[in-house]
């Protein structure tokens, strides 16, 4: 086993033994697998595109299978060797419509060199057989010629894999690009091959940077034609008086039947983690069964789901090991898998998901215990945004807002993550945060108060909403007057955890945004001459102490 694909990998070199996470080897050797095969895959689909081949459902499948080897989402070997013989049968249907259609065009057969992920086939669908041949293509750290090669086009990979989760969320509100996929072909095959440069790796990955902003955007777009605009809106902490169930991850299509099917049942519906976004959209409004936010993010589950005492929908990602007053009571659905949980089916088309395993037993459930009092604000993506630009312009221009930190990104285990809340309690009072992402729960039951009457705490939403973000600060640009992006008063400091953190780095890369900080670690697939090279080119760097961060961002820097 070698897998650095996280935030946590241990001692932030590598998992070796097991995953932190609870990735067990065998899980990690059909990961590996399950990648080599979708490279095979990418080799063909990527050379089919020349002759305007395309498989929709193949599209489909690649980004929903590179989705579930995204950290803490999938840790159920049978699906990985489901998705695993998929790929290649995949594979091999691309395969022969490529042949067929280049000796058309050719007059003769194709010859190239073929790499050996497509080539690979297996005789019969076994688990065992699988681990053994994904144990054969796992990272061998002593045969890697070129670490700093090899880093950045692992950063790729794991770019690539937080590209598809957003593919894989707006396909479930009926949006795809073409490009998209297109462009995950690409950028896989481009790891294929022999003679790439570090700066030809770094120009593919700023090259994902882009296609994560468009990624962001059509997602965006896809939220907001199903659930209208987040408004800014209140959540409360507390718990209510009827039994609920408890829905985490990023779907919000899910919520929406969810909140549809329990409606007059007496069944409340809480979020956790990034679902407290759903809060905030218009088009929940009507539902008064959607009771509030319970607990924190995801790393604290295993002690909250236990008190929560009604069943817990895992919508898209975050599943720990259960324990054993919950695990009955645990359900996946859509790429998220757990061996022995419960998992709801797809929707099929034109229908929605059936939850009523989780409302019936919901019914038989005590009341949530409650965690926590208070309340969160949410709802301040582009357009509460947008409607704030005229004052925190005019409080920049007239120096009531000294700066701006882009407090965003995912929260994790790491002790070392205090460093958020702290930094969030020593910002100066003339500081406005902007943040998205779970990362937030380290911070956003401080009480920021107001400037000017503008909150000083904005919260845009998932992590993928950073895009709401972007588009304010470019609006902000503009209203200011200013001539680059970077002359813009803000900073940002991302805190990553998995592979959505490494697509949203990368977009930020692709706007040469200046003075990113990184943190709690930097990412341990860096090499040291990677991170120099990102420093020198984008003048990222790692967390230092709260003060000493404070002092250097006010500064610009
Ligand atoms: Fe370790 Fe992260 Fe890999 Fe899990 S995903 S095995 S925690 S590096």
């Amino acid at each position: 086993m070698f897998c650095y694909h996280c935030q946590e990998a241990k001692k932030n070199i590598v998992c070796d033994v097991t995953g932190i996470c609870g990735k067990k080897e065998e899980v990690s050797c059909l990961q590996d697998l399950l990648m080599y095969s979708i490279k095979g895959l990418a080799f063909y689909a990527h050379k089919s595109l020349e002759f305007g081949i395309t498989e929709t459902k193949t599209d489909q499948f690649t980004t929903k299978a590179l989705f579930s080897m995204v950290t803490n989402v999938n840790f159920d070997q049978a699906d990985f060797v489901a998705l695993i013989a998929e790929a290649n049968q995949r594979r091999n249907s691309l395969r022969t419509l490529f042949l067929a259609a280049y000796l058309q065009k050719h007059a003769l057969a194709f010859s190239a060199s073929i790499p050996k992920e497509a080539q690979w086939q297996f005789d019969t669908i076994s688990e065992e057989a699988f681990v053994e041949k994904g144990a054969s293509v796992v990272i061998n750290k002593d045969t890697i010629d070129d670490e700093d090669l090899h880093g950045i086009q692992e950063c790729l990979l794991y770019a690539i894999k937080g590209l598809a989760s957003l593919a894989v969320h707006a396909r479930a509100l009926n949006a795809e690009n073409q490009n998209l996929y297109h462009f995950i072909y690409k950028a896989l095959n481009f790891t294929l091959q022999a003679g790439n440069s570090v700066d030809s790796a770094l120009a593919m990955n700023i090259k994902c940077g882009e296609m994560g902003i468009a990624a962001m955007l059509m997602l965006d777009k896809a939220n907001t034609a199903h659930f209208g605009h987040q408004q800014p809106t209140t959540v409360h902490k507390d718990v209510w008086d009827k039994p609920g169930i408890l829905v985490t991850g990023h779907d919000m299509q899910d919520i929406k039947e969810l909140l549809q099917q329990t409606a007059g049942t007496g069944i409340d519906i809480y979020t956790h983690g990034e679902a407290i976004t759903a809060h905030a959209y218009s088009a929940f409004k009507k539902f008064f069964n959607l009771a509030g936010n319970y607990g924190n993010a995801w790393q604290d589950q295993r002690t909250q789901f236990s008190k929560f005492k009604g069943p817990i929908l895992v919508s898209t990602n975050s599943i720990q090991q259960q324990k054993k007053d919950y695990k009955d009571k645990i359900y996946t659905t859509g790429m998220v898998g757990w061996p022995g949980v419960q998992h709801i089916a797809d929707r099929k088309p034109g229908q929605s998901k059936d939850f009523s395993q989780l409302i019936e037993q919901a019914k038989t459930c005590e009341t949530p215990t409650l965690l926590a009092e208070g309340k969160v604000s949410v709802g301040y993506a582009h357009h509460a945004l947008a409607k704030l630009l005229p004052a925190i312009t005019e409080a920049i221009n007239n120096g009531d807002i000294k700066h701006i930190i882009v407090l965003a990104g995912c929260d994790g285990r790491h002790k070392e993550r205090r460093y958020y809340t702290q930094l969030a309690e020593a910002l100066p009072k003339k500081t406005l945060v902007l943040t998205a992402g779970d990362n937030k729960y380290r911070f956003h039951d401080q009480d920021f108060g107001f400037i000017n009457g503008i909150p000083r705490l904005l919260d845009a939403g998932q992590s993928n909403d950073l895009i709401s973000i972007i588009l304010f600060l470019q609006s902000l640009q503009k209203s200011l007057n200013l001539l680059h992006f970077n002359e813009l008063p803000v900073s940002y400091n991302i805190a990553w955890y998995e592979q959505k953190s490494i697509i949203i780095m990368l977009a930020l890369f692709s706007m040469n945004v200046k003075n990113l900080r990184l943190g709690p670690t930097l990412p341990p697939f860096f090499s040291a001459n990677i991170l120099t090279l990102l420093a020198e080119k984008f003048s990222l760097k790692g967390i230092d102490t709260v003060e000493n961060d404070v002092v250097a961002m006010m500064d610009g820097l």
